[in-house]
C-alpha cells in the first residue's frame, strides 16, 4: 500500500489473494526466503506510451497506452486489452496480476499480462476506431509476438479492434503469426473464442450447483453487462433452460420478467455488436422495465446472479439485497465484480459464490487452444472446442474443492482458486531461479 497509493484496485485484488494463501505459503519457508511475495506482486515490466490519432473533424488527439507484462513463468505473456475511459495502471496492473493466476488455473503454458488505454470506441466511427487501433499498435508491436506476448480483446475490444490491430501487426513486421487471440475465423480465430467467457462460466456455475444437487434448469437468472460476456451467458442458460431476467450496460439495466428468449437475444446482439445502442431500447422495444441512471439489477428476484459487466459492480448493499432475495449462487463472468465486503456477505450467508479467476478463465482458455491451432496451423471443430471447454472448467472446479473445502463442508472458492494458481507459479518461480 505504501508503494502503490494510487492502484487502489491492484491493492484490492492483491489482498484478496496473500489474504487466502497464507496456510499454503508458510508450508514452504523458502517462498519466504526468496522473497516470492513481493517478485510475484510486481509485475515484470509496465510498458506506457502516448497514443496519438486523427479524429474524423481533422483534430489530432492523443490517450494513453499501456501494456503491463506481469509474470511469464508459465508461458509467454497472455491477457487481455481494455479500452475504457476508466482505463488506468492501477487498473491494469489488478487485471494482469488476476490474469497471472486465472491462466495458472488453465493448465495450459501462459503468463500473466494486460493492456490497453482511456479511448472509448462509445460514440467514434469504424475509421477512427481503426486509426486509434494502428496508432495503439504501431507502440505495442515492438513488446509482442507469438512467443513473446499474445494481447487479446476484454470490455471495448471486440472483433472489430482485435482484427484492426492484427491488421496493423502484420503490416509493420511482414509477418503473419498468432499475436493476437480473439482473431476472425477467416483469419486464425477459434471457434467457441466468442462463446468462450459466458459458456464458461455456465459450466462453471453447473458444477458449483451440482455440489448441492441443484440443476439450472427453471432457475431465474440476473445478468449485468450486454457485451461479449453477457451475451454468450444469457445464450448458455437459455440452452439449459434457466430463465435471464436482466442485462445492462453502463446507462442502466432492463428487468423482462417474461424472460430473455433466443428471438430477444438475438436482438440485443445486433444492438449492442451491430448498431452499437444503448439497452435501454430493448425496454423500448418490449415494453418492460427500464432503470437508468447508471443502476444495476442486483435488488430483482432470482435465484443466480452472474455479473458479466465490470469490476467492484456488487457493493455489501447489492450482497445483502441478493441474499435477502434468496440468491443461491454468484458466478463472476467479469473480473473483481464484487467488493470484499460483498464477498463476505456472500461467504457468511454461506451461498455458492465463484470468483472471476476460476469462473470467467474459459475466455483465455479458448484463447490458448486458439494459439496452439495457429501453431499447428490447423483448426479445431466447435465441438472439439467446446468439450476442450468444458473439460477445462471442470478440471477448475475439481482444483477449487479441492484446495476450498473447509471443515465444515462450505467450499470457499475464493480461496481454492488462489491456492490451486499460486502453488503453480510460486513453485515455477522457485525452480527457474532468481532474475
Ligand atoms: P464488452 O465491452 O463486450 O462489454 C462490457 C459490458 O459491460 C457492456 O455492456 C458495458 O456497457 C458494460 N460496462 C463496462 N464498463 C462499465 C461500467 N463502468 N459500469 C457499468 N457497466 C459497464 O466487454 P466483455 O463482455 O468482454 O467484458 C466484460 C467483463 O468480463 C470485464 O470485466 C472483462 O474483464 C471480463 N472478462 C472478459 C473476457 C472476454 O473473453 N471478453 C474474459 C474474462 C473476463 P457499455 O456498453 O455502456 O460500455
Amino acid at each position: 500500500e505504501k508503494r502503490f497509493p494510487n492502484e487502489p484496485a491492484y491493492i484490492q485484488a492483491v489482498s484478496q489473494v496473500l489474504g487466502s494463501i497464507e496456510d499454503v505459503y508458510n508450508e514452504y519457508p523458502a517462498f519466504e526466503k526468496m522473497n516470492l511475495i513481493e517478485r510475484l506482486c510486481i509485475p515484470d515490466r509496465v510498458i506506457s506510451f502516448r497514443v496519438t490519432w486523427v479524429d474524423d473533424r481533422g483534430n489530432v488527439q492523443t490517450n494513453m497506452g499501456y501494456r503491463v507484462q506481469h509474470n511469464n513463468v508459465l508461458g509467454p505473456y497472455k491477457g487481455g486489452i481494455r479500452f475504457h475511459e476508466s482505463v488506468n495502471l492501477g487498473i491494469l496492473k489488478f487485471l494482469a496480476f488476476e490474469q497471472t493466476f486465472k491462466n495458472s488455473l488453465t493448465t495450459l503454458p501462459m503468463g500473466g499480462a494486460k493492456g490497453g488505454s482511456d479511448f472509448s470506441p462509445r460514440g467514434k466511427s469504424n475509421a477512427e476506431v481503426m486509426r486509434f487501433c494502428q496508432a495503439f499498435m504501431s507502440e505495442l508491436y515492438r513488446h509482442i509476438g507469438p512467443d513473446e506476448d499474445v494481447p487479446a480483446g476484454d470490455i471495448g475490444v471486440g472483433g472489430r479492434e482485435v482484427a484492426y490491430m492484427f491488421g496493423w501487426y502484420k503490416k509493420l513486421t511482414h509477418q503473419w503469426s498468432g499475436v493476437l487471440t480473439g482473431k476472425g475465423l477467416e483469419f486464425g480465430g477459434s471457434l467457441i473464442r466468442p462463446e468462450a467467457t459466458g459458456y464458461g462460466n455456465v459450466y462453471f456455475l453447473q458444477n458449483m450447483l451440482s455440489t448441492r444437487g441443484i440443476e439450472l434448469a427453471g432457475k431465474t437468472v440476473l445478468v449485468s453487462g450486454s457485451g461479449n460476456v453477457a451475451q454468450y451467458t444469457i445464450e448458455k442458460c437459455l440452452e439449459l433452460g434457466a430463465k435471464v431476467v436482466t442485462c445492462s450496460d453502463s446507462d442502466g439495466y432492463i428487468y423482462d420478467p417474461d424472460g430473455i428468449t433466443r428471438e430477444k437475444l438475438d436482438y440485443i446482439m445486433e444492438l449492442k455488436n451491430e448498431e452499437r445502442g444503448r439497452i435501454r431500447e430493448y425496454a423500448e422495444k418490449y415494453g418492460c422495465k427500464y432503470v437508468g441512471g447508471g443502476a444495476k439489477p442486483w435488488t430483482e428476484k432470482a435465484d443466480i446472479a452472474l455479473p458479466s459487466a465490470t469490476q467492484n459492480e456488487i457493493n455489501e448493499e447489492a450482497a445483502k439485497a441478493l441474499v435477502a432475495n434468496g440468491v443461491i449462487a454468484v458466478s463472476e463472468g467479469a473480473n473483481m465484480p464484487t467488493t470484499p465486503e460483498a464477498i463476505k456477505v456472500f461467504q457468511d450467508a454461506k451461498i455458492l459464490y465463484s470468483p472471476g479467476k476460476a469462473a470467467n478463465a474459459g475466455g483465455v482458455a479458448v484463447s490458448g487452444l486458439e494459439m496452439s491451432q495457429n501453431s499447428e496451423r490447423l483448426s479445431w471443430t466447435r465441438e472439439e472446442v467446446d468439450q476442450m471447454l468444458h473439460r477445462i472448467m471442470n478440471d477448475i472446479h475439481d482444483n477449487c474443492v479441492k484446495y476450498g473445502t473447509e471443515e465444515d463442508g462450505y467450499i470457499n472458492y475464493v480461496k481454492g482458486a488462489n491456492i490451486a494458481g499460486f502453488l503453480k507459479v510460486a513453485k515455477a518461480m522457485m525452480a527457474q531461479g532468481i532474475y
